[in-house]
């Protein structure tokens, strides 16, 4: 594989033109680059900035149960920790099908809104799921009053988002003071983590995503996330576990999650055990809109 860092991509972190091709995706011409200045794992992949097609152009009744099923248990998690004896106003960014904000807002006390940019998945969460509260459009282009959501959540969405400042920035500016926000992103260093093992095993083989999304722009580390929220004027940056999401039916779907759940666990404990600095679970990470303004 060439090293050579191709010439015009240049690091979205900080803008240095220096950077090591350290993978490449299997199934697309994609190529993973670290920056040699931050250190920055990142993509070649660029979407247009307000693709909506993820969703495709309509989505079934009936479809994709099987996504909020997955991750009933970890949502179940976040509810416990965040949502639960307490009352208030939720925005999930990036809010797909409305699973989740159809399961926040049956929480006694709570208001939740969603925010999509795919008409298909919104048109799934007014018409099959009945949610008022969710728009079609870029949050950026929201018109909401600012300091009115307790908590803003982003599953999954922020390390497609090429630029992502100015959509954090929104997220300050609509939290409340003392507001939490919430992503759960993958973790880079679990992924370059896999790789090696994987290497080392049994060789790279063919049609195996080794990097999960080849779609994803950004290849975020504990490190770099916290950086990137108090750079958007986030404080008292932390990391919490919630349950894998579960996959798979019958006998096999029972081994495949009893074996993650035994993983998330082991994780967690390592994690807890080493003050945060081995942390090899998915990122979840939680940020407080803290008094300080936003660096320029
Ligand atoms: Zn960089």
């Amino acid at each position: 594989m060439s090293k050579r860092q191709p010439r015009d991509i240049v690091c979205p972190r900080c803008g240095v033109p220096s950077a090591k091709v350290i993978g490449r995706s299997e199934s697309q011409p994609v190529i993973y680059l670290r920056c040699e200045d931050c250190g920055h794992v990142f993509s070649s992949f660029r979407a247009d900035p307000h693709y909506s097609g993820y969703w495709g152009a309509d989505v079934a009744p009936g479809e994709h149960h099987y996504w909020s099923k997955a991750r009933k248990k970890m949502h179940r998690d976040f509810f416990q920790r965040f949502v639960v004896r307490r009352s208030g106003r939720l925005l999930d960014m990036g809010s797909g099908l409305g699973f989740f904000v159809k399961a926040a807002a049956s929480h006694p006390g709570w208001d939740a809104y969603g925010c999509e940019i795919s008409p298909a998945a919104v048109k799934f969460a007014r018409e099959q799921l009945g949610l008022k509260n969710v728009v079609c459009s870029p949050l950026q282009d929201v018109n909401l009053p600012p300091a009115s959501f307790d908590i803003i959540t982003i599953w999954d969405v922020l390390d497609h988002i090429l630029h992502p400042d100015p959509l954090l920035s929104r997220c300050h500016a609509l939290l409340k003071q003392d507001g939490i926000l919430f992503i759960r992103t993958p973790n880079i260093s679990v992924q370059l983590l896999r790789v090696r093992l994987l290497k080392a095993v049994g060789g790279i083989r063919s049609g195996t995503k080794y990097m999960q999304g080849s779609d994803h722009a950004h290849h975020y580390s504990a490190r770099s996330i916290q950086e990137l929220l108090q750079r958007n004027g986030f404080s008292d940056v932390e990391f919490v576990h919630l349950h894998p999401i579960e996959t798979g039916e019958g006998r096999r779907g029972l081994l495949v999650n009893g074996a993650k759940n035994l993983s998330f666990q082991v994780l967690r404990a390592l994690a807890v055990c080493s003050g945060g600095r081995l942390n090899f679970d998915n990122l979840f990470v939680v940020a407080r809109k803290g008094t300080a303004a936003a660096s320029p």
